[in-house]
């Protein structure tokens, strides 16, 4: 009997590893990161089993219907020019998409929807510098002092820092590196970005869909309690069983997660969490058709429509502010760009505090590159959205999961301890 299936059948203890010379690997979390490294090993011939604690697969990446609309968790696009796009295709993942149009804009300032973003002369000439910019080159200062050292208006420099918000998520670009937001506005402005058909959750069964037909087993409701390097390899603690492997990923989400299953062995969050609030509207219909999306320039706001542009049934639109902020706020949003958007309510959802980044690096830290390290030796690596040296947001989780893989299927087997 397949190991998965004995296991989620009839729960005994399970052994991997001493009388089998093939290697055996658990992957703990179900979110995008722990989804690509688990078909990456199972597609490298590794036997691989995933662990998720929740009742679903997806974590912060996971959507839920309501009312006819797809919710994500919060606003989510999928970065056209990222390595996520790259791994995608790797993997023969076709996603259903559109890309939001630009000609709905709007740029509150002042509470007034303002058509431009401002000091747009400014900006355009140095849009053309970012281009020839290599990000890696800003690591060691952080954004703010980027935006101060390198656009000399106000104006435009508050625009970008708009920008920054809208690529990055993260409203403390005194604290982010600029290496991030060098990189994110590069590919964010082109080539853009795509909604996906079906929200992200159509990107979550994609991937769970191609770890099961590679042979990985995904098995929900497992939490891992505790993990351990043993003799036989890594021990797994969970309620009422233990589990053994040779390959281990921790996928489990931020810093927090890691810490409680590795203790001193996971590595220090290199900087703050972004952490945003949301306000998710289903309307009848849209108030202002021309005002689609809003990028605050005063304050940290955003706003646009996710659902499709043939959706027949409404019109959903995700607000976020990316400071906590109580609901109040997006409201005030709603009313400066959808002014009686209060009397074509289908559906409201308000999440206070919803993360985003787990770990934003700073400039001490050494930026995208001062992240923690995937392979960490001894059949232990990590994979997640503040790991390893390339990508942000989920672009970074699927790049480190699939680098985790990667590094697993390149390494022996690890000699018992
Ligand atoms: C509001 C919001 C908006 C976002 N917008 C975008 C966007 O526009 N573009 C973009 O690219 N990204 C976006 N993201 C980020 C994206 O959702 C994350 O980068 C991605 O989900 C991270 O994937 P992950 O697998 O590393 O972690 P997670 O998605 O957090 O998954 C971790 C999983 O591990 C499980 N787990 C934790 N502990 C254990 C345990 N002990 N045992 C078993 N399982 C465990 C959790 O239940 C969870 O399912 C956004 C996030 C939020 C919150």
């Amino acid at each position: 009997m397949a190991y998965a299936s004995e296991l989620s059948q009839t729960g005994i203890l399970f052994r991997l590893g001493s009388m089998d010379t093939k290697r055996k690997a658990v992957v703990v979390g179900g979110g995008p990161a722990g989804l690509v490294a688990a078909g990456r090993l199972a597609a490298g011939g590794i036997e691989t089993l995933l662990l998720e604690a929740s009742s679903h697969l997806g974590g912060r990446a996971a959507s839920e219907r309501r009312e006819g609309f797809v919710l994500n968790q919060g606003p989510h696009a999928l970065y056209i020019g990222g390595p996520a796009m790259r791994e995608l295709r790797a993997m023969g993942i076709e996603l259903d998409w559109w890309q939001p149009a630009s000609a709905a804009s709007v740029f509150p300032r002042g509470g007034k929807p303002k058509r431009t973003l401002g000091g747009s002369a400014q900006l355009g000439r140095w849009f053309l510098g970012l281009q020839r910019t290599e990000p890696g080159e800003l690591a060691g200062i952080s954004t703010a002092e980027w935006l101060r050292q390198s656009l000399r208006s106000e104006r435009a420099r508050a625009s970008a820092a708009a920008l920054v918000r809208v690529t990055t998520f993260v409203a403390d670009q005194e604290s982010l590196s600029a290496d991030v937001a060098a990189t994110q506005l590069k590919i964010g402005l082109l080539p853009g970005v795509r909604y996906l058909r079906g929200g992200w959750q159509s990107l979550v069964d994609a991937l769970a869909a191609n770890a099961e037909a590679s042979g990985a087993k995904l098995r929900t409701r497992a939490a891992v309690r505790a993990l351990a390097r043993g003799p036989e390899g890594w021990e797994l603690a969970l309620d009422g069983e233990t589990l053994r492997a040779d390959v281990l990923v921790v996928a489990a989400g931020g810093p927090d997660e890691f810490a409680k299953l590795l203790g001193e062995q996971a590595p220090a969050a290199p900087g703050p969490a972004a952490e945003l609030s949301v306000l998710d509207l289903g309307l009848r219909r849209l108030p202002h058709r021309s005002r689609r999306f809003a990028l605050g320039v005063d304050k940290p706001t955003y706003l646009s429509r996710h659902s499709p542009p043939d959706h027949r049934d409404g019109v959903l639109l995700s607000l976020a502010s990316y400071v906590r902020e109580p609901r109040a706020a997006l409201e005030e949003l709603a009313d400066t760009v959808q002014p009686g958007w209060r009397e074509q309510v289908i559906l409201e959802r308000f999440l206070p505090r919803m993360v985003a980044v787990s770990a934003t690096p700073t400039p001490a830290a050494g930026g995208l590159g001062g992240r923690p390290e995937v392979d960490r030796g001894d059949g232990l690596y990590l994979a997640g959205d503040w790991v390893g040296p390339e990508g942000w947001l989920v672009d970074s989780a699927i790049a480190s999961g699939a680098a985790a893989a990667a590094a697993a299927l390149r390494s022996p087997l690890p000699a018992a301890a």
